[in-house]
Formats: C-alpha cells, sequence, structure tokens
C-alpha cells in the first residue's frame, strides 16, 4: 500500500465519521460542548427602551435650541417602571437599565447636566432623539433563533443561554475513548525504576491531548508485545467508540497491533502516511454491527506509532479532530499563522513534516524558530513547543527569513478553515 498524504488520510478519517448522539446536559455543565438544539429567545430584551447612561429623560426637542432649564419629576432606578409621562419642560431623572418613560425620546448623561434644586436641573447640551437609549429587543426579539445547532459552548455562549433561560438543553455526547500502550520494554508508572526499560509516557500525553478536548479517556495499561495478551486488551479497548493503540503499528516481527485487530474484525482504511514525525499511523473501524454499545459508526481504532513525539502529532492531526467531529463541533483543526523562519531548514521531498518550534513576536510579526533536536523520541522538544510548523512534502529546504505555516498546540481554527493547506 501507497503512502497517503496527510490531507488524503484526514479526510478519509472524517469521512467515516458520523456525529454521535445527543444528551440532555445542565447550563452549569456544558461549556466546551457543542449544541445539538437550536435555541430562541423567548422575550424582548431589552423588554423596553432603556437608558444607557445614569442621566434624564427628556424631550429632545425640549434641549433643540441649546442649554435648557427643566422640571424633574420623578426618579426612575433599574427595576422601577415609570409612573408619569415627560411633557414639554421636564424630564425624569434615570438610571443605567432602567426603562425609558412615556414622552421623553432621549437620555442625557449626567455629566452634561447641572443641578439647579431638587427638582430643576439645567441641560448643557442639546441632545438628537434615541441618544443614549438602547431600544427595545436590541439584544434579542423574542422568538429569533439566537443559535444554531454545532455551536461550541464558550463562556460568551453559556451567557447567551443563561438569558433565555436554557437550564438544560441538547447537546452531542462525548465519545468514550480508551489508551493503549503497547511494548516490552516498557515501564508503568507505579513499576520500580528499571534501567533496562523505557518509562510509558504515551499513556499520559495522549491522555492529556483528550483530556484537552474535554474527555476523560480510559488508560487500558501496557500491554506486552505478546498477541494472546494484546488480543485480550484490545477486545476491552473495542468496547469504547474510540480506541488508540500506541507502538506495535509497524512491520517489525514484534509488531503484531495489526494483525490483531485486523483478527478482531477492525477493517483497516490505512496504515502508512506520508508524514514526518508519525508515519506509521493505522486507522481503522470496527463495524456497528460488532459493537451494539459503541457509537453508530463503530468504533475507531488508531493504531499510532509509539515514538512519543510521532504519537502526539498523530493525535493533533488525525484524532483530535475524529474527536472533535463526533462531539459536533464544525471547528476541526487547529488554527494556523504564518510566522517568519528563524534557521533554515532541510527537507528531503516525500513528506509532510511538522517541525516543532517556539514562536517569538517582533514588529515584524512572528518568528519560528526550532525547538531543538527533531528526533521524533525527544519529548523536551513538545514539550518546549508552542506549534508545529508544517513543511510541505514536495519542499526542497526552506531558507532563513521565509515565510512559513505554523499550526498552533492550542485553540482550534475559525469556522471556515479546514485544516491547513500545503
Ligand atoms: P514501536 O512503534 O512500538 O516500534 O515503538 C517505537 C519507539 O517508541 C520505541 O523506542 C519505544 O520504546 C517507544 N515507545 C513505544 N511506546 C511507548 C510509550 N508508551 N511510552 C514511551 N515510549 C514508547
Ligand atoms: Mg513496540
Amino acid at each position: 500500500m501507497e503512502h497517503l498524504s496527510v490531507t488524503h488520510a484526514q479526510k478519509l478519517i472524517l469521512d467515516s465519521i458520523t456525529r454521535l448522539e445527543t444528551e440532555t446536559v445542565r447550563l452549569e455543565q456544558s461549556v466546551g460542548r457543542v449544541l445539538a438544539q437550536e435555541i430562541r429567545a423567548n422575550r424582548d430584551l431589552p423588554p423596553y427602551d432603556v437608558s444607557a447612561m445614569d442621566g434624564f429623560a427628556l424631550r429632545s426637542a425640549d434641549v433643540a435650541g441649546g442649554p435648557a432649564e427643566l422640571t424633574v419629576i420623578e426618579d426612575i432606578k433599574a427595576g422601577d417602571l415609570p409612573t408619569q409621562t415627560v411633557v414639554a419642560g421636564q424630564c425624569a431623572r434615570i438610571m443605567t437599565g432602567a426603562p425609558v418613560p412615556p414622552g421623553a425620546d432621549a437620555v442625557i448623561r449626567v455629566e452634561d447636566t447641572q443641578e439647579v434644586s431638587a427638582n430643576r436641573v439645567q441641560i448643557n447640551k442639546p441632545v438628537k432623539p434615541k441618544n443614549d437609549v438602547r431600544p427595545q429587543g436590541e439584544n434579542m426579539r423574542d422568538g429569533d433563533v439566537v443559535l444554531t445547532v454545532g455551536t461550541e459552548i464558550t463562556p460568551g455562549v453559556i451567557g447567551v443561554l443563561a438569558t433565555v433561560k436554557a437550564a438544560q438543553f441538547a447537546v452531542f455526547r462525548r465519545p468514550r475513548v480508551a489508551i493503549l500502550s503497547t511494548g516490552n520494554e516498557l515501564e508503568g508508572m507505579d513499576e520500580p525504576v528499571d534501567p533496562n526499560k523505557i518509562p510509558n509516557s504515551n499513556s499520559y500525553a495522549l491522555m492529556a491531548q483528550v483530556q484537552a478536548l474535554g474527555i476523560e479517556p480510559v488508560l487500558l495499561g501496557i500491554a506486552r508485545d505478546d498477541p494472546a495478551e494484546l488480543e485480550q486488551y484490545l477486545r476491552r479497548g473495542l468496547e469504547y467508540d474510540v480506541l488508540l493503540v500506541s507502538g506495535g503499528t509497524s512491520v517489525g516481527v514484534h509488531d503484531y497491533v495489526r494483525p490483531t485487530i485486523e483478527k478482531l474484525g477492525v477493517q483497516m482504511k490505512f496504515w502508512r502516511v506520508a508524514m514526518k514525525p508519525g508515519h506509521p499511523l493505522a486507522f481503522g473501524m470496527l463495524p456497528p454491527t460488532k459493537v451494539p454499545q459503541a457509537a453508530h459508526c463503530g468504533t475507531l481504532v488508531f493504531g499510532l506509532p509509539g515514538n512519543p513525539v510521532s504519537s502526539m502529532v498523530c493525535v493533533e492531526e488525525f484524532v483530535a479532530p475524529a474527536l472533535r467531529c463526533m462531539m459536533g463541533n464544525m471547528r476541526l483543526y487547529r488554527r494556523t499563522l504564518s510566522a517568519r523562519l528563524a534557521n533554515p531548514i532541510k527537507h528531503q521531498p516525500g513528506r509532510t513534516e511538522f517541525v516543532r518550534v517556539q514562536l517569538a513576536r517582533d514588529e515584524a510579526g512572528y518568528s519560528a524558530s526550532a525547538t531543538g533536536t527533531q528526533s521524533s523520541g525527544v519529548l523536551l522538544s513538545m514539550a518546549r513547543a508552542d506549534g508545529l510548523m508544517i513543511v510541505p512534502a514536495a519542499s526542497t529546504g526552506i531558507a532563513a527569513g521565509a515565510q512559513v505555516t505554523v499550526q498552533l498546540l492550542d485553540g482550534t481554527a475559525f469556522q471556515d478553515e479546514i485544516g491547513f493547506r500545503e
């Protein structure tokens, strides 16, 4: 099988996914989720014309000719209802958010007035009709669709939901994700330090990448490179909506992951992507008939490379977008920005390369410099990175000072951005 391009592999994955079912959540627990129902306004807000300032509600015609003295007929605080109509020569003292009384068509802020006596005020300058009046329904009108299906629930959206008194509503369910590490050389977190072993970092780094999406994954532990043991672990993993397996996906004689998952009924879509790091990436699906309790698109299985940086990059580029898609999110990929390359990069054409970079800002914009050795085993250079610089597959190297695309390691793209473009 040939190597797929990164974008082709991303498309194959997204084409195999459907959004998960919906569930009801309470407003207080909903930040980060994605709306599965439309939300409408249940009244006009503000409910009537209100003042935008502390000041005086008046008839603009009374002050059109310049400074004028008016009689203050009442005090209207936020929460009060006016009891009188303002007629010629009159005004009402009004607080921000209080209803503009009948007869008045404008508000003048207190700074532009002068008290003459307890019920007389001097208006220092003319105001136009509607000045500092927030019209009824400016915020929202009764019956308006204020939020649509697919909206990610941000703090601003929470404010809108609270405004329309949506105490609970439908969101898309979060996928249940299992993470399995494989390898005889791996040492578990609770095991004593053995100089001949490699600490299992992948389970935790991948866990954190999944947690950052608001999903609490289940860590299945470490399976040895033994077909029978691996099969047992994989069977458990296939009970989830998504199974991430790290290590054992290459073509070494002890790389049993691919044959074992195929034996368990997983249909492989691809297992090689033309990227660096990350190339032995396998993707397959267990059809839904074999997992009645799982999502209706079945179990998605990602066979990730064992190298710590490779597996993290594969989660960024393939797994996280898939999980966002299952949760109904329309923003699937990380946001990119353009930066100046600080030091030249060598590149052999053939594979898309993701270079870990740190960003700095100066008058000319952003500059990107590699975080150190780019070996796929060096996690510290990932830990120091702000983003992944994308070196197109066809590139023959990039000179210092050239503009490059950097995909950030936090935040998602704007709604109309689809991943990165080479
Ligand atoms: P593999 O893909 O199984 O050939 O593993 C490639 C490299 O990644 C080897 O050097 C492994 O020791 C390392 N590796 C595999 N799994 C993990 C893990 N869970 N944590 C840290 N390193 C790992
Ligand atoms: Mg291995």
